[in-house]
């Protein structure tokens, strides 16, 4: 079971974890806002290292998901999110924002 902090705004979000019928469930990560040109969907560009066995060094990759972004956790360019997985809610969406850890 993930634990999420509830926030202080009340939507009216079907698909949202807090006040509708979304569960989630599965994996939970931390990145950063890219984009929020689509409607209550985000960019989320996660970043991580990977080995290199050859070099014998970690090498810096990223990666960039959408995720369902609920009016009761307005998001901005530049924050760091944390999103939880629930199920597919679009083709490419199968993540939702659950807390603003750091505001840009
Ligand atoms: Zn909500």
């Amino acid at each position: 079971m993930i634990s999420l902090k509830k926030p202080e705004q009340d939507c009216s979000e079907p698909d949202c974890p807090f006040h509708g019928n979304l569960k989630v469930r599965g994996r939970v990560f931390e990145g950063t806002v890219v984009s929020t040109r689509m409607q209550r969907t985000v960019v989320v560009r996660l970043e991580y290292t990977k080995y290199n066995k050859k070099y014998e060094r970690y090498a810096r990759m990223s990666s960039k998901i959408t995720a369902h972004s609920t009016p009761c956790v307005p998001v901005k360019v530049g924050d760091l999110v944390r999103i939880a997985e629930c199920r597919p809610l679009s083709k490419t969406k199968s993540f939702v924002v659950v807390e603003l850890v750091k505001e840009a």
